[in-house]
């Protein structure tokens, strides 16, 4: 756990960091508080003493630790996927079907991922002719190839099957 020090030091990062996942920072109610936030359940409040000693009550030590090591943390529930994604997975299943375009398996709807054969960051349209349904696993591995090495991938998947 961090000192009063270290928390101040971080404190505006890690009150993006609770903001960004859904909690919400409150005012502090007493000169002890030095952070008091709002999740889903409920307040958590961290105290300092007189020696300058912290305490941590509610969810707010998951936090920090999930803040200071870079874990997964939650405050509020994940919000829904946008709805454009969900528009072009149903009309990816429409014109491809439900198979992994790498691999050519089956996806789920909790493996499935969208896949830009042109990376988004190398200026691929967000466009259904640019899209296809990829495992996330196999997405990820194809992360940083080309459209062409993508193609590829693929093909030499398909040969062996
Ligand atoms: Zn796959």
């Amino acid at each position: 756990m961090p000192t009063l020090a270290q928390l101040t030091k971080r404190r505006v990062p890690f009150e993006e960091f609770l903001t960004a996942r859904g909690a919400q920072i409150m005012q502090p109610t007493n000169e002890w508080e030095v952070l008091r936030f709002k999740s889903t359940k409920g307040v958590s409040i961290v105290y300092r003493n007189s020696k300058d000693g912290l305490t941590f009550t509610g969810e707010s030590a998951d936090a920090w630790n999930a803040f200071a090591g870079n874990h997964a943390w939650r405050g509020a529930p994940a919000t829904k996927r946008p709805k454009s994604v969900e528009g072009h997975v149903r009309a990816l299943l429409a014109r491809d079907g439900e198979h992994c375009f790498y691999c050519f398996k089956a996806t789920t709807e909790e493996n499935r991922t969208v896949e830009h054969l042109v990376a988004r960051a190398h200026g691929g349209p967000n466009h259904l002719s640019n899209m296809v349904l990829a495992h996330r696993k196999c997405n990820s591995n194809a992360g940083h190839m080309s459209a062409m090495e993508k193609i590829r991938l693929r093909e030499n998947n398909g040969s062996s099957l």
